[in-house]
């Protein structure tokens, strides 16, 4: 099996990416497969090449080890999206050849009113599917005017998955994912389309992620179906939460670990707080001076002395200062 990490370069790593780093990895080293780490510095105007070292350079202080990505290599590379723009490109040529999917030239503004006045009795649409049914020469005239963007012809037909924290989930395609974007005009390749041809073209076969990204399973699973795949197991973790019920990521200044290293905290001490806080492993076993190692961690997954990562059920855990 092979599981990967595929964090954003966006800002500093924080708790919450080291939770869901964690779960990914320890799931991996349990079943004794490959751990792949994968930079999503797709969205240009966010993410930053400086930001992507540091997350690596933070990584590796906490002690993670991968089998493939940056800094590495292997043999599925380059691993940081931006360098993978022609891949993406050949793909959607070919599913235009094929009619996967069609330019929309749809401004925001008759988007949102698609989304926000449906028809009476009607289930809203996210899109209508109106640039589905444009003529050739329509799609000539309006392209020497605009840029499109790029979108799936969807099925109407339902998903279903069992996520191993989220349990069995279904997805009507028609009224809860329509026709999505997979490239902007402004030439950025969507999210959903980036993570799944990568996924397939780097053979994972288990994505251990946020539960913020349950909602995009089912965009990816149609994806894989378009490519003939067959899709993977998924595992949408609950997120760590601060006492005041904010998501931690949203308060990234006071939790980054380039913070915590600063004001003293080895990584041992982070590691074993983290699994305090998240019944990682045995309460009655826990460690009195509250450190750990990731080799130690990884030790008692093997040895199931870890409470099983697949007993974290509840929606959200709550950390405490
Ligand atoms: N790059 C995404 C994020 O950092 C995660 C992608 C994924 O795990 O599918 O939010
Ligand atoms: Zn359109």
């Amino acid at each position: 099996m092979k599981g990967r990490f595929a964090p954003s370069p966006t800002g500093h790593i924080h708790l919450g990416n080291v939770w869901i780093a964690l779960l990914s990895y320890l799931s991996v080293k349990q079943q004794h497969g490959t751990f792949l780490v994968r930079m999503e510095d797709i969205d240009i105007q966010r993410s930053k090449r400086e930001l992507g070292e540091q997350l690596l350079d933070d990584l590796e202080w906490l002690g993670f080890e991968w089998d493939e990505g940056p800094r590495i290599g292997g043999a599925h590379g380059p691993y940081w999206q931006s360098e993978r723009y022609d891949y993406y490109e050949k793909t959607l040529a070919q599913w235009e050849s094929v009619g996967f999917v069609y330019p929309c030239f749809c401004n925001r503004a008759r988007i949102q009113s698609i989304a926000s006045a449906p028809h009476r009795g009607e289930i809203p649409h996210l899109y209508d599917g109106h640039c589905r049914h444009l003529s050739l020469a329509d799609i000539k005239e309006q392209w020497t005017q605009k840029e499109p963007s790029w979108r799936i012809k969807v099925e109407d037909r339902t998903i279903e998955f069992m996520d191993r924290w989220q349990g069995l989930q279904t997805r009507v395609l028609r009224s809860e994912v329509d026709d999505f974007v997979v490239k902007r005009g402004d030439g950025m390749f969507a999210y959903n389309l980036a993570v799944t041809l990568d996924d397939v073209a780097m053979g994972v076969t288990e994505i251990v992620r946020g539960a913020d990204l349950l909602d995009t399973t089912a965009q990816q699973m149609y994806l894989y179906s378009l490519l003939g795949e067959s899709p993977v197991h998924y595992g949408h973790a609950p997120l760590l939460i601060d006492v005041e019920g904010h998501r931690l990521s949203k308060r990234q200044k006071s939790i980054t670990i380039k913070e915590l290293r600063e004001s003293g905290y080895s990584s041992e001490r982070i590691l074993g707080e983290l699994c305090k806080q998240c019944d990682l492993v045995m309460k009655d076993e826990l460690l009195s001076h509250g450190t750990i190692t990731l080799c130690e961690l990884v030790e008692r997954a093997r040895n199931s002395e870890l409470m099983s990562v697949d007993t974290l059920f509840r929606d959200e855990i709550v950390v405490r200062n």
